[in-house]
Formats: C-alpha cells, structure tokens, sequence
C-alpha cells in the first residue's frame, strides 16, 4: 500500500512548522521597525484588506516551491546526467559536483547570489511584458503594501522565477548547502523590501536592495512603475537603466492600474487563465 498521502501531509507539517517561527520572528521585526519608521504611515499590517490572502500564500508557497524544486532537480538529473537512482541523486546533490563545488562554501553561497540576482533581473523584466504580465500582475495587485505581501506569487511566476533559477545554480553544481545561508538571508531580505518602512540605507542604497527601492517598483506605471526589477542587488538596474530613487520623495500608490485582479487567493490563481 502507497503511503504518499502520509509523505504528503508530513511534509507539508514539516514545512509548516518551520514556516510558524520564522513568521512570528519576522512580525515582531517589522511591527515594531513599521511603528517608528513607516513610510506610508497609516494603518498596522495585521489590519490590512487582503491579510487572508497574503497569509494563504504565505504557507502555500513554500510548499509548492519545495515540490517543485526537488522534482525539477530529479527530472534535471536523469535527463542531463542520466542519474536516476535515489541513491545516485542523493551523491549528486549532497555536496554539489565540478569546479564550482571545490569553491570554499561562503564564496560558492555569494556566487549563487550574484548570478541568480542576474538571471531574475531579466526573467522580472520578461515578467512586465505583455505575454506573461498576467502571471506577475499577482504579485503587484497589494494596494496595501507589507512585508507579509512578500510571497504573493502566482506558480507560474515562482515556476519561471525563483525555482528555475535555484535548479540551474544547483545543476551547474553549486553545493546545496549554500541554503543554509542564502535561504534565511532571502526570506528575510523579501520580507525587508516589502516591508512599510521608509529606509533606503543612504549610500548603500546601490549596493543593496532596500523597502523604499522595491515599493517605487510596486507604484503606477506613471509614478515610476517598470522601474528597480532587481531583487537584491540595485546595480543590475543601474547597469541596464532602470534604477529609479527620486531624492526627498517617498513611494506611495501601490498596485496595478488593471483593476480586474481579484482579492482572494482561489480568484488570483485562477486570473492569468481567464485573460
Ligand atoms: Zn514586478
Ligand atoms: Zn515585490
């Protein structure tokens, strides 16, 4: 008899139960930076509209992008490397392979950051074109902007986003242990730049990635919309010409100027194969 289902809901506790401390942590955070350093002052983020449905993608995500990747990384392995054991997939990917994975870790780690940052530079901007808008339009539908709107994410979006580029960076054969520092420094540093704060670091504001950076990038398309795609590091934008920080002025006006996205999670994922 299978026991998938059980698998199934065990990972999905498994999974759950990392989520609930690092969500209670990162609240705490941003309640109390958000309460001195708003920079849409106004309500807290517990009271926004759409709470339900960043919550919902907020422990849906991680699971699907947890699915995803191991499967792409399963199905990388037997069709480029002709691995198709557990036991083989399992010495592939225990310490990555080739000359990347000689590398000391830390420098393999920001290797990974680097040129993943690079890779969802254009793949953020292929998402602002007219083909695959009504996939990322997901993600720019918070009118209500907080660090919990970080993981509204349509799949297909996290398919062709995130998880694509993680099982490249892997295959190529960068160690996955590098996660365990990459993985909490980019679910914090997404919850920091969506967070309500009015901090854009000074100097440092091209080096890295800041809230005041990313929500002029969740403006109107006439408020400087299509504008800081990068998710890390700004000098990818600065490079290409997209890098956007108007001096003494703050964002604000969040959303898409296409009102037809629906409010809740079912409607959203539903949305891009209606259009
Ligand atoms: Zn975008
Ligand atoms: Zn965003």
């Amino acid at each position: 008899m299978s026991s998938l289902p059980f698998d199934v809901i065990e990972m999905v506790g498994q999974t759950m139960m990392k989520i609930a401390p690092v969500t209670i942590a990162l609240a705490v955070v941003f309640t109390v930076l958000s309460h001195f350093w708003a920079c849409n002052p106004g309500k807290p983020w517990w009271r926004k509209r759409e709470l339900i449905t960043d919550i919902c993608y907020w422990f849906f995500v991680p699971v699907f992008a947890r699915v995803f990747r191991i499967g792409l990384l399963v199905i990388g392995a037997g069709v480029l490397f002709k691995i198709h054991d557990a036991d083989g997939l399992i010495a592939f990917y225990d310490n990555g392979h080739g000359p990347l994975s000689e590398l000391p870790l830390w420098l393999q780690a920001l290797l990974f950051l680097v040129a993943s940052d690079f890779m969802l530079y254009w793949l953020h901007r292929m998402f602002h074109g007219d083909g695959l808008w009504k996939y990322h339009a997901i993600h720019h539908s918070s009118e209500e902007l907080e660090w919990i709107s970080a993981a509204r994410f349509h799949p297909v979006n996290l398919f062709i986003g995130t998880i694509l580029v993680d099982v490249i960076l892997l295959m190529a054969g960068i160690s996955p242990n590098i996660m365990l520092w990459v993985g909490p420094f980019t679910t914090f540093h997404s919850a920091f730049v969506h967070a309500n704060l009015n901090w854009t670091l000074g100097p440092f504001k091209y080096a890295l990635a800041t809230p005041v950076f990313h929500r002029w990038h969740h403006t109107s398309l006439d408020e400087g919309g299509n504008t800081n795609f990068a998710g890390t590091f700004p000098v990818w934008d600065i490079l290409f010409g997209t890098f956007r920080m108007p001096v003494n002025r703050l964002p604000d006006d969040y959303g898409v100027d296409d009102q037809s996205v629906p409010t809740e999670i079912g409607g959203q994922l539903a949305y891009p194969f209606r259009q």
